[in-house]
Protein backbone atom coordinates (compact mmCIF):
# COMPACT_ATOMS: atom_id res chain seq x y z
CA UNK A 1 0.00 0.00 0.00
CA UNK A 2 0.97 3.90 -0.99
CA UNK A 3 1.27 6.26 1.43
CA UNK A 4 0.10 9.54 0.45
CA UNK A 5 0.45 11.05 4.05
CA UNK A 6 2.77 14.11 4.13
CA UNK A 7 3.32 14.18 7.72
CA UNK A 8 6.54 13.10 9.41
CA UNK A 9 5.63 9.56 11.11
CA UNK A 10 7.93 6.81 12.43
CA UNK A 11 8.90 3.49 10.16
CA UNK A 12 8.58 1.12 12.26
CA UNK A 13 6.81 -0.49 15.04
CA UNK A 14 8.88 -0.73 17.78
CA UNK A 15 9.36 -3.60 20.05
CA UNK A 16 9.44 -0.78 23.06
CA UNK A 17 5.77 0.14 21.67
CA UNK A 18 4.90 -3.41 21.07
CA UNK A 19 5.75 -3.93 24.58
CA UNK A 20 3.92 -0.37 25.99
CA UNK A 21 0.46 -1.78 24.09
CA UNK A 22 0.56 -5.13 25.46
CA UNK A 23 0.84 -3.41 28.50
CA UNK A 24 -2.61 -1.87 28.10
CA UNK A 25 -4.51 -4.36 26.28
CA UNK A 26 -2.65 -7.34 27.69
CA UNK A 27 -0.78 -9.92 25.70
CA UNK A 28 -3.43 -11.68 24.38
CA UNK A 29 -5.10 -8.81 22.69
CA UNK A 30 -1.94 -7.66 21.23
CA UNK A 31 -1.69 -9.62 17.50
CA UNK A 32 1.92 -9.33 16.17
CA UNK A 33 1.82 -12.74 14.42
CA UNK A 34 0.39 -15.85 13.38
CA UNK A 35 -3.07 -16.98 11.90
CA UNK A 36 -4.99 -14.67 14.61
CA UNK A 37 -3.18 -11.84 11.92
CA UNK A 38 -4.84 -12.52 8.74
CA UNK A 39 -8.25 -11.60 8.86
CA UNK A 40 -7.51 -8.19 9.86
CA UNK A 41 -4.89 -8.03 7.08
CA UNK A 42 -6.80 -9.35 4.06
CA UNK A 43 -8.91 -6.53 2.45
CA UNK A 44 -12.61 -7.93 0.98
CA UNK A 45 -11.78 -7.00 -2.73
CA UNK A 46 -8.37 -8.16 -2.55
CA UNK A 47 -7.20 -4.99 -3.95
CA UNK A 48 -4.73 -4.00 -0.98
CA UNK A 49 -3.19 -5.87 1.00
CA UNK A 50 -2.02 -4.98 4.84
CA UNK A 51 1.86 -5.09 5.94
CA UNK A 52 0.70 -4.18 9.27
CA UNK A 53 2.36 -6.45 12.07
CA UNK A 54 0.44 -4.96 15.09
CA UNK A 55 -3.24 -5.02 15.61
CA UNK A 56 -4.39 -3.73 19.23
CA UNK A 57 -7.45 -5.28 20.42
CA UNK A 58 -8.92 -2.72 23.18
CA UNK A 59 -11.45 -3.51 26.15
CA UNK A 60 -13.25 -0.12 26.80
CA UNK A 61 -12.65 3.71 25.60
CA UNK A 62 -9.91 4.23 28.32
CA UNK A 63 -7.85 1.64 26.56
CA UNK A 64 -8.72 2.92 23.19
CA UNK A 65 -7.27 6.21 24.40
CA UNK A 66 -4.15 5.21 26.28
CA UNK A 67 -3.14 3.26 23.20
CA UNK A 68 -3.90 6.62 21.13
CA UNK A 69 -1.64 8.42 23.67
CA UNK A 70 1.21 5.38 23.27
CA UNK A 71 1.33 5.56 19.36
CA UNK A 72 1.11 9.23 19.59
CA UNK A 73 4.24 9.77 21.50
CA UNK A 74 6.31 6.91 19.57
CA UNK A 75 4.94 9.31 16.02
CA UNK A 76 3.20 6.09 14.99
CA UNK A 77 0.21 6.12 13.15
CA UNK A 78 -3.45 4.27 13.52
CA UNK A 79 -6.16 2.57 11.72
CA UNK A 80 -9.17 2.08 13.45
CA UNK A 81 -10.72 -1.35 12.38
CA UNK A 82 -14.29 -2.86 12.48
CA UNK A 83 -15.26 -5.84 10.64
CA UNK A 84 -13.07 -5.08 7.62
CA UNK A 85 -15.71 -5.21 5.65
CA UNK A 86 -15.46 -2.01 4.09
CA UNK A 87 -15.22 -2.09 0.14
CA UNK A 88 -12.73 0.94 -0.22
CA UNK A 89 -9.39 -0.39 1.66
CA UNK A 90 -10.29 2.18 4.50
CA UNK A 91 -9.56 -0.55 7.35
CA UNK A 92 -6.11 -1.31 5.66
CA UNK A 93 -2.30 -0.94 7.38
CA UNK A 94 0.98 -0.44 6.26
CA UNK A 95 3.95 -1.78 8.45
CA UNK A 96 4.39 0.94 10.50
CA UNK A 97 1.06 1.67 11.38
CA UNK A 98 -1.43 0.02 14.47
CA UNK A 99 -4.52 -1.56 13.91
CA UNK A 100 -6.74 -1.15 16.64
CA UNK A 101 -9.63 -3.04 16.18
CA UNK A 102 -12.60 -2.35 18.32
CA UNK A 103 -14.06 -5.90 18.24
CA UNK A 104 -13.93 -6.89 22.14
CA UNK A 105 -15.99 -3.24 22.87
CA UNK A 106 -18.86 -5.30 21.96
CA UNK A 107 -21.55 -4.72 24.84
CA UNK A 108 -24.67 -3.35 24.02
CA UNK A 109 -25.25 -0.88 26.97
CA UNK A 110 -29.19 -0.08 27.42
CA UNK A 111 -31.87 -0.58 25.06
CA UNK A 112 -34.82 2.36 26.35
CA UNK A 113 -37.94 0.77 24.28
CA UNK A 114 -39.52 4.10 25.48
CA UNK A 115 -37.06 6.88 24.33
CA UNK A 116 -36.57 4.46 21.18
CA UNK A 117 -32.79 4.81 21.54
CA UNK A 118 -30.12 1.82 22.53
CA UNK A 119 -26.27 2.52 23.23
CA UNK A 120 -23.87 0.50 22.04
CA UNK A 121 -20.33 -0.36 22.22
CA UNK A 122 -18.43 0.21 18.50
CA UNK A 123 -17.63 -3.25 18.28
CA UNK A 124 -20.95 -4.53 18.39
CA UNK A 125 -21.84 -6.63 15.37
CA UNK A 126 -24.85 -4.85 13.06
CA UNK A 127 -26.90 -8.19 13.48
CA UNK A 128 -26.27 -8.20 17.00
CA UNK A 129 -27.73 -4.64 17.43
CA UNK A 130 -30.40 -5.36 15.50
CA UNK A 131 -31.36 -8.43 17.46
CA UNK A 132 -31.04 -6.61 20.61
CA UNK A 133 -33.24 -3.81 19.51
CA UNK A 134 -36.16 -6.51 18.03
CA UNK A 135 -35.51 -8.14 21.31
CA UNK A 136 -37.07 -4.77 23.44
CA UNK A 137 -39.71 -4.93 20.40
CA UNK A 138 -37.93 -2.62 18.61
CA UNK A 139 -36.69 -2.21 14.92
CA UNK A 140 -32.99 -0.60 14.27
CA UNK A 141 -33.43 -0.87 10.56
CA UNK A 142 -29.40 -0.26 9.16
CA UNK A 143 -29.33 -3.71 7.22
CA UNK A 144 -26.86 -4.29 4.84
CA UNK A 145 -25.21 -7.94 3.12
CA UNK A 146 -22.06 -7.51 5.34
CA UNK A 147 -24.60 -7.43 8.74
CA UNK A 148 -23.24 -10.68 10.12
CA UNK A 149 -19.52 -9.26 10.55
CA UNK A 150 -19.59 -5.25 9.95
CA UNK A 151 -19.10 -3.14 12.97
CA UNK A 152 -21.32 -0.55 13.91
CA UNK A 153 -18.68 1.57 14.70
CA UNK A 154 -17.34 0.53 10.92
CA UNK A 155 -21.06 1.62 10.33
CA UNK A 156 -20.99 4.86 11.62
CA UNK A 157 -17.85 5.48 10.12
CA UNK A 158 -18.35 4.81 6.89
CA UNK A 159 -21.81 6.00 7.23
CA UNK A 160 -22.78 2.84 5.83
CA UNK A 161 -26.32 2.94 3.60
CA UNK A 162 -28.04 -0.56 2.68
CA UNK A 163 -31.60 -1.34 1.38
CA UNK A 164 -33.61 0.55 4.14
CA UNK A 165 -32.43 4.13 3.58
CA UNK A 166 -35.56 5.00 1.45
CA UNK A 167 -37.91 4.47 4.20
CA UNK A 168 -35.14 5.06 7.32
CA UNK A 169 -32.28 7.11 6.02
CA UNK A 170 -28.48 6.05 6.07
CA UNK A 171 -26.46 5.24 9.16
CA UNK A 172 -25.99 9.34 9.67
CA UNK A 173 -30.02 9.55 9.99
CA UNK A 174 -29.94 6.47 12.81
CA UNK A 175 -26.99 8.09 15.45
CA UNK A 176 -28.02 10.47 18.20
CA UNK A 177 -25.17 10.33 19.47
CA UNK A 178 -21.30 9.14 19.45
CA UNK A 179 -18.46 8.56 21.94
CA UNK A 180 -14.65 8.69 20.27
CA UNK A 181 -11.29 9.21 21.38
CA UNK A 182 -9.69 12.06 19.03
CA UNK A 183 -5.82 11.67 18.10
CA UNK A 184 -4.51 13.31 21.26
CA UNK A 185 -6.41 10.89 23.36
CA UNK A 186 -8.67 13.01 25.05
CA UNK A 187 -12.03 10.88 25.02
CA UNK A 188 -15.01 13.26 24.04
CA UNK A 189 -18.45 11.75 25.25
CA UNK A 190 -21.00 12.99 23.04
CA UNK A 191 -23.55 9.78 23.83
CA UNK A 192 -26.74 11.98 24.44
CA UNK A 193 -30.12 10.33 23.39
CA UNK A 194 -31.94 14.07 22.47
CA UNK A 195 -34.26 14.33 19.39
CA UNK A 196 -33.16 17.77 19.22
CA UNK A 197 -30.13 19.49 20.77
CA UNK A 198 -28.85 22.76 18.92
CA UNK A 199 -26.13 23.58 21.04
CA UNK A 200 -22.99 24.15 18.88
CA UNK A 201 -21.16 22.58 15.78
CA UNK A 202 -22.51 19.44 14.84
CA UNK A 203 -19.18 17.18 15.94
CA UNK A 204 -21.20 14.16 15.92
CA UNK A 205 -21.99 14.06 12.09
CA UNK A 206 -17.79 14.85 11.50
CA UNK A 207 -17.40 11.62 12.97
CA UNK A 208 -20.05 9.81 10.93
CA UNK A 209 -18.23 9.42 7.62
CA UNK A 210 -14.80 10.31 8.48
CA UNK A 211 -14.00 6.50 8.16
CA UNK A 212 -11.21 6.87 10.96
CA UNK A 213 -9.56 9.67 10.04
CA UNK A 214 -11.06 12.41 12.75
CA UNK A 215 -11.19 10.10 15.50
CA UNK A 216 -11.60 6.41 16.45
CA UNK A 217 -16.00 5.81 17.73
CA UNK A 218 -16.05 4.03 20.58
CA UNK A 219 -19.99 3.98 21.39
CA UNK A 220 -23.41 5.26 19.96
CA UNK A 221 -26.43 6.23 20.71
CA UNK A 222 -28.58 4.95 18.03
CA UNK A 223 -32.51 5.91 16.89
CA UNK A 224 -35.36 3.05 17.54
CA UNK A 225 -37.98 3.25 15.35
CA UNK A 226 -41.29 0.46 16.21
CA UNK A 227 -40.57 -2.86 15.36
CA UNK A 228 -42.75 -3.77 12.13
CA UNK A 229 -46.21 -5.50 12.47
CA UNK A 230 -46.55 -6.94 9.09
CA UNK A 231 -44.01 -7.10 6.46
CA UNK A 232 -44.92 -7.28 2.26
CA UNK A 233 -42.38 -8.74 0.41
CA UNK A 234 -42.77 -8.98 -3.41
CA UNK A 235 -40.52 -9.59 -6.35
CA UNK A 236 -41.43 -7.43 -9.80
CA UNK A 237 -40.48 -8.51 -13.40
CA UNK A 238 -40.10 -5.20 -14.88
CA UNK A 239 -39.33 -4.68 -18.63
CA UNK A 240 -36.75 -1.81 -18.29
CA UNK A 241 -35.30 0.60 -15.25
CA UNK A 242 -38.49 3.47 -16.38
CA UNK A 243 -41.17 0.71 -15.79
CA UNK A 244 -39.46 0.80 -12.32
CA UNK A 245 -39.48 3.88 -11.75
CA UNK A 246 -42.69 4.06 -12.85
CA UNK A 247 -43.70 1.07 -10.45
CA UNK A 248 -41.90 2.60 -7.24
CA UNK A 249 -43.41 5.98 -7.38
CA UNK A 250 -46.92 4.38 -7.94
CA UNK A 251 -46.13 1.69 -4.46
CA UNK A 252 -45.07 4.49 -3.08
CA UNK A 253 -47.98 5.86 -3.31
CA UNK A 254 -50.62 2.94 -2.71
CA UNK A 255 -48.34 1.94 0.21
CA UNK A 256 -49.22 5.75 2.08
CA UNK A 257 -45.18 5.64 1.67
CA UNK A 258 -44.59 2.51 3.87
CA UNK A 259 -41.82 0.86 1.44
CA UNK A 260 -38.61 0.63 2.78
CA UNK A 261 -37.04 -1.21 0.28
CA UNK A 262 -36.92 -0.60 -3.23
CA UNK A 263 -34.06 -2.85 -4.74
CA UNK A 264 -33.16 -3.17 -8.50
CA UNK A 265 -31.76 -5.78 -10.43
CA UNK A 266 -30.70 -6.35 -13.87
CA UNK A 267 -31.81 -10.25 -14.99
CA UNK A 268 -27.53 -10.96 -16.11
CA UNK A 269 -27.82 -10.75 -12.36
CA UNK A 270 -30.80 -12.61 -11.23
CA UNK A 271 -29.98 -15.32 -13.38
CA UNK A 272 -26.18 -15.93 -12.36
CA UNK A 273 -27.47 -16.21 -8.75
CA UNK A 274 -29.44 -18.92 -10.01
CA UNK A 275 -26.72 -20.37 -12.03
CA UNK A 276 -23.61 -19.94 -9.44
CA UNK A 277 -25.70 -20.16 -5.77
CA UNK A 278 -27.11 -23.46 -4.63
CA UNK A 279 -30.77 -23.37 -3.85
CA UNK A 280 -31.56 -20.01 -5.54
CA UNK A 281 -34.05 -19.85 -8.05
CA UNK A 282 -36.00 -17.39 -10.04
CA UNK A 283 -39.08 -16.23 -8.19
CA UNK A 284 -41.04 -15.23 -11.49
CA UNK A 285 -42.21 -17.90 -14.11
CA UNK A 286 -39.97 -16.30 -16.81
CA UNK A 287 -37.21 -14.52 -17.20
CA UNK A 288 -37.62 -10.75 -17.38
CA UNK A 289 -35.10 -7.59 -17.95
CA UNK A 290 -35.45 -6.28 -14.57
CA UNK A 291 -36.27 -7.15 -11.25
CA UNK A 292 -37.20 -5.48 -8.06
CA UNK A 293 -37.33 -6.39 -4.83
CA UNK A 294 -40.09 -4.49 -2.63
CA UNK A 295 -40.53 -4.68 1.12
CA UNK A 296 -43.06 -2.45 2.81
CA UNK A 297 -43.29 -2.95 6.62
CA UNK A 298 -46.32 -1.93 8.84
CA UNK A 299 -44.97 -0.10 11.36
CA UNK A 300 -46.91 3.29 11.27
CA UNK A 301 -49.96 4.75 13.04
CA UNK A 302 -53.24 4.05 11.38
CA UNK A 303 -52.29 0.44 10.41
CA UNK A 304 -54.28 -1.41 13.30
CA UNK A 305 -55.36 -4.15 11.55
CA UNK A 306 -51.35 -5.96 11.85
CA UNK A 307 -50.92 -4.81 8.57
CA UNK A 308 -53.34 -6.60 6.38
CA UNK A 309 -54.62 -3.41 5.45
CA UNK A 310 -50.95 -2.98 3.95
CA UNK A 311 -50.81 -6.00 2.18
CA UNK A 312 -53.91 -5.25 0.73
CA UNK A 313 -53.19 -2.10 -0.35
CA UNK A 314 -49.36 -3.44 -1.87
CA UNK A 315 -51.56 -5.66 -3.41
CA UNK A 316 -53.64 -3.40 -5.19
CA UNK A 317 -50.78 -1.17 -6.14
CA UNK A 318 -49.08 -4.47 -8.15
CA UNK A 319 -52.36 -5.20 -9.82
CA UNK A 320 -52.91 -1.46 -11.31
CA UNK A 321 -49.38 -1.81 -12.16
CA UNK A 322 -50.00 -4.88 -13.96
CA UNK A 323 -53.37 -3.65 -15.56
CA UNK A 324 -51.55 -0.64 -16.73
CA UNK A 325 -48.57 -2.73 -18.39
CA UNK A 326 -46.03 -1.03 -15.46
CA UNK A 327 -45.09 -4.34 -14.54
CA UNK A 328 -45.39 -8.01 -16.51
CA UNK A 329 -45.29 -10.41 -13.39
CA UNK A 330 -44.97 -9.88 -9.46
CA UNK A 331 -44.73 -12.33 -6.48
CA UNK A 332 -45.80 -11.64 -3.31
CA UNK A 333 -44.12 -13.95 -0.32
CA UNK A 334 -47.39 -16.07 1.73
CA UNK A 335 -44.75 -16.32 4.63
CA UNK A 336 -41.72 -15.00 6.59
CA UNK A 337 -39.78 -17.69 5.23
CA UNK A 338 -40.61 -17.19 1.75
CA UNK A 339 -39.96 -12.98 2.61
CA UNK A 340 -36.02 -14.14 3.74
CA UNK A 341 -35.93 -16.17 0.54
CA UNK A 342 -37.23 -12.86 -1.66
CA UNK A 343 -34.81 -10.68 -0.17
CA UNK A 344 -31.79 -13.01 -0.07
CA UNK A 345 -32.10 -13.34 -3.96
CA UNK A 346 -30.62 -9.60 -3.90
CA UNK A 347 -27.68 -10.69 -1.05
CA UNK A 348 -26.51 -13.73 -3.61
CA UNK A 349 -26.30 -11.48 -6.60
CA UNK A 350 -23.23 -9.67 -5.45
CA UNK A 351 -21.34 -13.17 -4.39
CA UNK A 352 -22.50 -14.42 -7.56
CA UNK A 353 -20.86 -11.63 -9.54
CA UNK A 354 -17.86 -13.82 -8.19
CA UNK A 355 -18.43 -17.05 -10.09
CA UNK A 356 -18.73 -14.67 -13.69
CA UNK A 357 -14.85 -13.54 -13.67
CA UNK A 358 -13.39 -10.13 -13.15
CA UNK A 359 -15.64 -7.59 -12.03
CA UNK A 360 -14.98 -3.94 -12.06
CA UNK A 361 -16.80 -1.98 -9.12
CA UNK A 362 -19.29 1.16 -8.42
CA UNK A 363 -21.17 2.66 -6.19
CA UNK A 364 -22.75 5.79 -7.62
CA UNK A 365 -25.92 8.10 -6.76
CA UNK A 366 -28.23 10.42 -8.81
CA UNK A 367 -31.20 11.78 -8.13
CA UNK A 368 -33.72 8.84 -8.29
CA UNK A 369 -35.81 10.30 -11.21
CA UNK A 370 -32.36 10.31 -13.45
CA UNK A 371 -31.91 6.50 -12.61
CA UNK A 372 -33.12 5.49 -15.99
CA UNK A 373 -30.88 7.55 -18.22
CA UNK A 374 -27.81 6.92 -15.59
CA UNK A 375 -27.93 2.74 -16.68
CA UNK A 376 -29.14 3.82 -20.27
CA UNK A 377 -25.94 6.33 -20.76
CA UNK A 378 -23.52 4.15 -18.63
CA UNK A 379 -24.73 0.83 -20.51
CA UNK A 380 -24.25 2.36 -23.94
CA UNK A 381 -20.94 4.15 -23.20
CA UNK A 382 -19.59 1.01 -21.69
CA UNK A 383 -20.18 -1.23 -24.39
CA UNK A 384 -18.94 1.17 -26.82
CA UNK A 385 -15.61 0.81 -24.42
CA UNK A 386 -15.29 -2.91 -24.48
CA UNK A 387 -18.26 -4.22 -26.77
CA UNK A 388 -17.92 -7.75 -25.32
CA UNK A 389 -18.02 -6.37 -21.52
CA UNK A 390 -21.24 -7.56 -19.68
CA UNK A 391 -22.88 -5.20 -17.27
CA UNK A 392 -23.91 -6.39 -14.33
CA UNK A 393 -25.92 -3.34 -12.57
CA UNK A 394 -28.01 -3.73 -9.87
CA UNK A 395 -28.69 -1.62 -6.37
CA UNK A 396 -30.70 0.45 -4.13
CA UNK A 397 -32.94 2.20 -6.58
CA UNK A 398 -35.14 3.79 -4.24
CA UNK A 399 -32.48 6.29 -3.06
CA UNK A 400 -30.86 6.36 -6.60
CA UNK A 401 -27.83 4.30 -5.46
CA UNK A 402 -27.25 1.89 -8.58
CA UNK A 403 -23.87 -0.69 -8.32
CA UNK A 404 -23.20 -0.36 -12.09
CA UNK A 405 -20.96 -3.12 -11.74
CA UNK A 406 -19.35 -4.59 -15.16
CA UNK A 407 -18.33 -8.64 -15.35
CA UNK A 408 -15.17 -9.36 -17.84
CA UNK A 409 -16.10 -10.55 -21.23
CA UNK A 410 -16.04 -14.53 -21.39
CA UNK A 411 -13.11 -16.02 -22.35
CA UNK A 412 -11.07 -12.45 -21.30
CA UNK A 413 -7.85 -12.88 -19.40
CA UNK A 414 -8.92 -11.30 -15.75
CA UNK A 415 -5.94 -9.29 -14.75
CA UNK A 416 -6.23 -7.65 -18.46
CA UNK A 417 -9.78 -6.58 -17.52
CA UNK A 418 -9.55 -5.47 -14.14
CA UNK A 419 -6.20 -3.48 -15.78
CA UNK A 420 -9.44 -1.41 -17.28
CA UNK A 421 -10.65 -0.76 -13.78
CA UNK A 422 -9.64 2.91 -13.81
CA UNK A 423 -10.90 3.92 -17.62
CA UNK A 424 -14.13 2.13 -16.61
CA UNK A 425 -14.42 4.08 -12.92
CA UNK A 426 -14.06 7.49 -15.35
CA UNK A 427 -16.67 6.63 -17.86
CA UNK A 428 -18.83 5.78 -14.86
CA UNK A 429 -18.39 8.35 -12.52
CA UNK A 430 -18.39 11.45 -15.40
CA UNK A 431 -21.85 10.15 -16.52
CA UNK A 432 -23.21 10.14 -12.91
CA UNK A 433 -21.63 14.01 -12.14
CA UNK A 434 -23.23 15.26 -15.72
CA UNK A 435 -26.51 13.80 -13.57
CA UNK A 436 -25.32 15.41 -10.63
CA UNK A 437 -24.79 12.11 -9.08
CA UNK A 438 -21.75 11.20 -6.74
CA UNK A 439 -18.80 9.00 -7.31
CA UNK A 440 -19.64 7.36 -4.13
CA UNK A 441 -22.94 7.07 -2.38
CA UNK A 442 -22.43 4.40 0.27
CA UNK A 443 -19.04 2.98 0.64
CA UNK A 444 -16.78 6.18 1.07
CA UNK A 445 -13.67 6.90 -0.02
CA UNK A 446 -10.86 5.07 1.87
CA UNK A 447 -7.75 4.50 -0.92
CA UNK A 448 -9.51 3.88 -3.49
CA UNK A 449 -10.93 7.21 -4.50
CA UNK A 450 -8.59 9.59 -3.62
CA UNK A 451 -8.33 10.77 -7.69
CA UNK A 452 -11.88 10.90 -7.71
CA UNK A 453 -12.17 13.30 -4.18
CA UNK A 454 -9.07 15.24 -6.59
CA UNK A 455 -11.25 15.53 -9.69
CA UNK A 456 -14.48 15.92 -8.40
CA UNK A 457 -14.23 18.14 -5.11
CA UNK A 458 -14.07 21.12 -5.39
CA UNK A 459 -11.05 23.25 -4.34
CA UNK A 460 -12.88 25.18 -1.73
CA UNK A 461 -14.65 21.71 -0.05
CA UNK A 462 -10.99 20.24 -0.23
CA UNK A 463 -9.23 23.35 1.53
CA UNK A 464 -12.41 22.71 4.34
CA UNK A 465 -11.41 19.53 4.82
CA UNK A 466 -8.01 19.53 5.09
CA UNK A 467 -8.43 22.63 7.59
CA UNK A 468 -10.63 20.19 9.35
CA UNK A 469 -8.11 17.36 9.66
CA UNK A 470 -5.63 19.42 11.20
CA UNK A 471 -7.63 21.03 13.88
CA UNK A 472 -8.49 17.29 14.97
CA UNK A 473 -5.28 15.77 13.85
CA UNK A 474 -2.82 18.07 13.66
CA UNK A 475 0.46 15.34 13.39
CA UNK A 476 -1.87 13.48 10.57
CA UNK A 477 -1.79 10.25 13.16
CA UNK A 478 -4.96 9.08 12.69
CA UNK A 479 -5.63 6.56 9.31
CA UNK A 480 -3.39 8.84 7.11
CA UNK A 481 -4.24 8.73 3.66
CA UNK A 482 -6.93 8.21 3.51
CA UNK A 483 -10.25 10.07 2.42
CA UNK A 484 -7.78 13.89 1.65
CA UNK A 485 -6.25 13.18 -1.83
CA UNK A 486 -2.41 14.56 -1.64
CA UNK A 487 -2.84 18.25 -1.96
CA UNK A 488 -0.47 18.05 -5.34
CA UNK A 489 -2.95 15.39 -6.14
CA UNK A 490 -6.18 18.22 -6.26
CA UNK A 491 -6.92 20.02 -9.33
C1 LIG B 1 -21.46 -8.54 1.25
C2 LIG B 1 -21.30 -7.07 1.56
C3 LIG B 1 -22.37 -6.22 1.39
C4 LIG B 1 -22.24 -4.86 1.67
N1 LIG B 1 -23.32 -4.07 1.51
C5 LIG B 1 -23.23 -2.77 1.82
C6 LIG B 1 -24.36 -1.92 1.69
O1 LIG B 1 -25.43 -2.33 1.24
N2 LIG B 1 -24.23 -0.63 2.07
C7 LIG B 1 -23.05 -0.13 2.55
O2 LIG B 1 -23.00 1.05 2.88
N3 LIG B 1 -21.96 -0.91 2.67
C8 LIG B 1 -22.01 -2.20 2.32
N4 LIG B 1 -20.91 -2.99 2.43
C9 LIG B 1 -19.62 -2.40 2.87
C10 LIG B 1 -19.32 -2.53 4.39
O3 LIG B 1 -19.97 -3.59 4.95
C11 LIG B 1 -19.68 -1.24 5.12
O4 LIG B 1 -18.86 -0.19 4.64
C12 LIG B 1 -19.53 -1.32 6.65
O5 LIG B 1 -20.12 -0.16 7.20
C13 LIG B 1 -18.08 -1.42 7.11
O6 LIG B 1 -18.07 -1.78 8.48
P1 LIG B 1 -16.82 -2.54 9.11
O7 LIG B 1 -17.05 -2.68 10.57
O8 LIG B 1 -16.52 -3.78 8.38
O9 LIG B 1 -15.67 -1.45 8.87
P2 LIG B 1 -14.16 -1.68 8.36
O10 LIG B 1 -14.15 -2.27 7.01
O11 LIG B 1 -13.36 -2.36 9.40
O12 LIG B 1 -13.67 -0.15 8.26
C14 LIG B 1 -14.23 0.72 7.30
C15 LIG B 1 -13.71 2.14 7.57
O13 LIG B 1 -14.18 2.61 8.82
C16 LIG B 1 -13.11 2.89 9.71
N5 LIG B 1 -13.52 2.41 11.04
C17 LIG B 1 -13.94 1.17 11.38
N6 LIG B 1 -14.31 1.14 12.67
C18 LIG B 1 -14.10 2.39 13.16
C19 LIG B 1 -14.29 3.01 14.43
N7 LIG B 1 -14.77 2.32 15.48
N8 LIG B 1 -13.97 4.31 14.56
C20 LIG B 1 -13.49 5.03 13.51
N9 LIG B 1 -13.28 4.50 12.30
C21 LIG B 1 -13.59 3.20 12.13
C22 LIG B 1 -11.91 2.18 9.13
O14 LIG B 1 -10.69 2.84 9.48
C23 LIG B 1 -12.19 2.24 7.66
O15 LIG B 1 -11.78 3.47 7.14
C24 LIG B 1 -21.00 -4.36 2.14
C25 LIG B 1 -19.92 -5.22 2.31
C26 LIG B 1 -20.06 -6.56 2.03
C27 LIG B 1 -18.90 -7.47 2.26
Amino acid sequence: VQSNSTSATADTVTADLSDRLARIVGDKHLITGGVRLRPHLEELRGRYTSACRAVALPADAGEVAAVVQTCAAAGVSIVAQGGNTGAMGGAVARAEQVIVNLARMNRVLEVDPVNYTMRVEAGCILANVQAAAADAGRLFPLSLGAQGSCQIGGNLATNAGGINVLRYGNTRDLVLGVQAVLADGRIWDGMNSLRKNNTGYDLKNLLIGSEGTLGIITAATLKLFPAPKRRVVAVAGVASPDAALDLLGRLRDASSDRLSTFELMANIAVQSAVRHIAGQTDPLAGEHDWYALIVADGTVDGDGDAGAGLRRDMEAGLARALDDGVLRDAVIAESESQARKLILLRENIVEAQNFEGGSIKHDVSVPVAQVPEFIRRVHAAILDAMPAARAYPYGHMGDGNIHFNISQPPGMDKEKFLAQWRPMNRIVHEIAHQLGGSFSAEHGIGLTKLEEMARYKSAVELDLYRQIKRALDPHNLLNPGKVLPAASASR
